[in-house]
């Protein structure tokens, strides 16, 4: 906890000039990894599973939906575009997508445990805890 406090202090004066609240929840975004890049892995993660076609069509809208939107935002690590969602809002909305798809709890686990970007354990890692103490 002590840690966090001096980066975020250090960082403080360069972040103030760009926009980089989550356009989801309002928050700061520390992890700035943009949904492309995350929904990259993502879809090669879901090709072995038969509701991969559809899982993509679902996701498709919320991604057009944050490539058109225009604001000055932290670039992503990966491939320094601007990040509009937090990965942990974006990955919440691919928990919810999976478990809508009904691929299973092994499955689920599985994606909770690659795509886990709840550092602060306030979301779905409480799940993964549950289901396999992780
Ligand atoms: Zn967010
Ligand atoms: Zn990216």
């Amino acid at each position: 906890m002590k840690n966090k406090r001096n980066v975020a202090k250090q960082t403080y004066y360069f972040e103030k000039e760009i926009h980089n609240d989550c356009l989801s929840c309002g928050q700061d975004i520390k992890h700035p990894l943009c949904p492309n890049c995350i929904s990259k892995a993502f879809n090669l993660w879901t090709k072995k599973f038969p509701e991969h076609k559809m899982l993509k069509a679902k996701l498709n809208p919320l991604m057009k939906h944050h490539n058109h939107t225009n604001a000055k935002s932290k670039p992503c690590v990966a491939c320094q575009k601007p990040v509009h969602i937090c990965p942990l809002c974006f990955t919440e909305h691919l928990h919810s997508l999976v478990k809508e798809a009904g691929l299973g709890i092994r499955a689920t686990t599985q994606f909770l445990f690659i795509f886990n970007f709840d550092f602060e354990h306030t979301g779905y890692s409480k799940e993964l805890e549950f289901y396999g103490g992780y």
